[in-house]
């Protein structure tokens, strides 16, 4: 590895007379901003490793005397080679030089927010079309009534832990390849809280919380889409040490429906007409979220045709107004015919020409804008 063969001083940032508390501090502050987890700086692991190098030169008294006496010479002729080390992640490194957490946010116990509970509903589209109030069941952590959150036996009391003398952390020395680090890890004892329950309360077995069914009324409303969320708040699992309570998220599937496929705001559906009603005119009748809908269609009708029914289609949702129902024609054609019906349709067959068939607009014209 290539040693650097800058001043070590200069790439801390400190002066010569620096004590080893500031030599940290600045190498602390330092290792934040260089490493590359954090630094977008091309060159940044360069001079991460560089600083990585000043560091563990200057924080041990028998490499710095040899550096402030002979200089980079001094050490190469002191044997002294940087450490390789793995760029691992910052938070991994800090906890080998400093023995905490990222950015010093070490985990002491404090008020926590509770966690977010994940409830379902199923609805019809024709409910998610006028919007609906569903009664949604889940579970949920609450403070445990018979100790009001403390764990401990109604009539006693946490006592402080014995083994972290109620820090909630212990301190512990330990070897590594940058020298002797003082390590202080969350108590186990007590899981970093610094008070055990000696006498756990029966009901919650000294958790403090206890889960329970609970029940909301959830409004849907109208013109939400599959797949969406609502959220309610303060109705999910219990904070602990008094943190607010959760949020509850309900997730809205809307069950498909036969009659239609609903895209956007708009619905689609089909109309079956026979091959003679789609040549003479027909009234069919056509479902809508509404009910059902008569709807007259002209002879000459043809396959692929489309009727808008503007403003009958999904609610916008918190919005206003109503998207389309797209109604698209289907014509069927006989697939078994009678003696009778066969002469017939050669009598007709024999009558027709090309007048009687005369296009305006293509099929496939009609079925690109029908999905427009
Ligand atoms: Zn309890
Ligand atoms: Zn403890």
């Amino acid at each position: 590895m290539a040693t650097s063969q800058r001043d070590y001083y200069e790439l801390l940032g400190v002066p010569r007379s620096a004590d080893a508390a500031e030599i940290k501090k600045a190498f602390r502050g330092l290792a934040r901003t260089l490493h590359p987890d954090v630094s977008e700086a091309p060159d940044a692991e360069e001079r991460f490793r560089e600083v990585v190098e000043a560091y563990e030169v200057l924080s041990k008294p028998e490499t710095r005397q040899l550096y402030d006496r002979y200089g980079h010479e001094g050490l190469r002729g002191g044997g002294f080679t940087p450490t390789s080390f793995d760029l691992g992640s910052l938070a991994d490194l800090f906890g080998a030089f400093f023995g905490d957490d990222l950015f010093g946010t070490a985990a002491r116990p404090r008020r926590a927010r509770g966690a977010d509970v994940a409830a379902q509903v199923e609805i019809e589209l024709a409910e998610a079309a006028t919007g609906t109030t569903r009664q949604v069941p889940f579970p949920v952590t609450v403070t445990c009534a018979t100790c009001a959150g403390s764990g401990a036996k109604p009539g006693t009391q946490p006592v402080t832990c014995a083994t972290c003398g109620g820090r909630g952390r212990l301190q512990q020395v330990s070897r590594t390849v940058f020298g002797e680090f003082v390590r202080s890890q969350t108590c186990p004892a007590c899981a970093g809280v610094g008070r055990v329950v000696e006498d756990p309360c029966l009901e919650c077995e000294g958790s403090g919380r206890t889960v329970e069914e609970r029940t909301l009324d959830v409004q849907v409303p109208p013109g939400i889409h599959d797949g969406q969320q609502i959220r309610i708040s303060g109705e999910g699992h219990a904070g602990s040490l008094g943190g607010r309570s959760g949020d509850v998220y309900v997730e809205v599937r809307i069950k498909p429906d036969p009659r239609f496929v609903r895209e956007g705001n708009d619905i689609f559906c089909t109309v079956d007409l026979t091959m003679t009603e789609a040549a003479l005119g027909a009234t069919v009748t056509v479902p809508t979220l509404d009910g059902e809908l008569e709807l007259e269609l002209d002879p000459g009708t043809q396959p692929g045709e489309l009727r808008v029914l503007r403003g009958r289609g999904m609610p916008v949702l918190q919005g206003f107004g109503r998207g389309d129902q797209r109604v698209l024609v289907n014509v069927r054609v006989p697939r078994r015919l009678t003696e009778e019906q066969r002469h017939l349709l050669d009598e007709f067959s024999r009558s027709e020409g090309p007048e009687t068939y005369e296009a305006d607009e293509g099929f496939f014209q009609k079925l690109k804008s029908a999905f427009r």
